[in-house]
């Protein structure tokens, strides 16, 4: 045998996931068909990723009309369609510059970097800390897990980067308390996904908002995932009668294509000069073709509508769950297609008995099972969704009752 087959019979990819015993070939819209032929309904949209489901048609022309054209030439010059979609971004929001990168993380540190800026730029240097919120979550680099604050992703990695202060989410004085000399800014995800879709109320925004107007702070929004349409509206802000100075975008943003964007207003922007940041990868010609024709489809008429009705109806439905299988799920959360169910059961349980029958789903903090299906998802797949739910919770639920 030699080295090269062998090599396919061993698994050398670091083993930092725990990954489930599936793979998949191919994609149809909210449907994944997996290797042996078995198709599922997807309901992780690639952790929040694929929002107009898979090989969505625009997309797939998009990029590979742009993959015939050119992939990347670097920031070394102009990039019309990254001025294109960088325009576009703020022209549906309330940023006045965008900056791409190629992650989550990635957007975080740009936001983090150009909140520090903002003080240093406008002569408070020494105003460099952010105030963070509990069961947050920004991404995995070594200031966004410091920024993240949870043990389990700071554990062995060395002294956490200094600079977050982290205050229980929702939790008006605490915020007030730790707003000091050195306090830059304030960071916050409007609907906290990977911590168990959980949200204070509309008020803790607009309080926040307001900390940082009297304060002279930034206020930094993580809508990495939120973002891009997931809670029913373009940015999940939208809802709250709050916009930030800044703000992080990912997930989403290309439709599966690897991009991030950090989004500010030009006054928050202003000590980002030439030199001060940067990225080789960020903007380049395939993200921003994918960005472009993510937004071509978003910013139809009527997409949100559509995603809104979805939203209800689906968290009608997971009511009615929750209503007849007290003893297995106890309550839905959630805005828009970011939707959790809170397990009784070990989530990981209600997720693996879900992927035995065929519906994929993606867990969260607080014993929740996250439901994340494609934005274009339709009513006769939200109703075969809660379908396959509905038999788990009954195998489920008896052999609970059989214990
Ligand atoms: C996923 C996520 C991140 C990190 O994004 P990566 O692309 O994995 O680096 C940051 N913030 C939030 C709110 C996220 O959901």
């Amino acid at each position: 045998m030699s080295q090269n087959a062998k090599s396919h019979t061993e698994n050398h990819m670091l083993p930092v996931f725990a990954r489930a015993d599936v793979a998949f070939e191919r994609g149809e819209g909210v449907w994944l068909i997996a290797t042996n032929g078995d198709r599922y309904l997807d309901f992780t949209s690639g952790v929040a990723v694929n929002a107009l489901g898979h090989a969505h048609p625009h997309l797939v022309k998009a990029l590979q009309e742009q993959a015939a054209k050119l992939w990347h030439v670097s920031n070394l010059f102009r990039i019309p369609e990254g001025e294109e979609l960088a325009n576009r971004l703020c022209e549906v929001s309330f940023a006045d510059v965008a900056f791409f990168c190629n992650s989550g993380a990635e957007a975080m540190e740009a936001c983090i970097k150009m909140a520090r800026k903002f003080q240093a730029a406008n002569g408070r240097p020494e105003r460099y800390r952010l105030i963070t919120f509990e069961g947050a979550f920004h991404g995995r680099t070594l200031a966004t897990i410091a920024a993240t604050g949870q043990q389990k992703y700071l554990e062995g990695f060395g002294p956490p980067v200094d600079g977050f202060d982290q205050v229980p989410l929702g939790d008006l004085d605490a915020v007030k308390k730790a707003i000091g000399p050195q306090t830059a800014g304030i960071v916050i995800e409007p609907l906290q996904g990977e911590g168990g879709v959980r949200a204070p109320e509309p008020a803790f925004f607009r309080a926040l908002r307001q900390l940082c107007d009297d304060n002279k702070l930034v206020l930094i929004f993580d809508e990495v995932q939120t973002g891009m349409g997931r809670t029913g509206t373009l940015f999940a802000h939208e809802r709250l009668g709050v916009t930030p100075d800044i703000m992080a975008l990912a997930k989403a943003l290309g439709g599966g294509f690897p991009m991030g964007a950090c989004l500010a207003t030009s006054a928050a922007a202003v000590g980002m000069t030439p030199g001060t940041h940067g990225s080789t990868f960020g903007g380049n010609l395939l993200a921003m073709a994918a960005g472009n024709a993510t937004l071509d489809v978003m910013l139809q008429p009527k997409f949100f509508d559509k995603v809104q009705r979805s939203s209800l109806l689906l968290k009608q439905k997971l009511a009615s769950i929750v209503d007849r299988y007290p003893d297995v799920v106890s309550e839905v959360r959630g805005e828009g297609l970011l939707i959790g169910i809170k397990a009784v059961v070990p989530a990981a349980d209600l997720s693996n008995a879900l992927r035995n029958e065929k519906l994929l789903t993606v867990g969260a903090g607080e014993n929740v099972v996250r439901l994340l299906p494609p934005l274009i998802v339709n009513e006769t797949e939200i109703e075969d969704a809660v379908s396959r739910l509905e038999r788990v919770c009954v195998k489920l639920s008896k052999a609970r009752g059989a214990a």
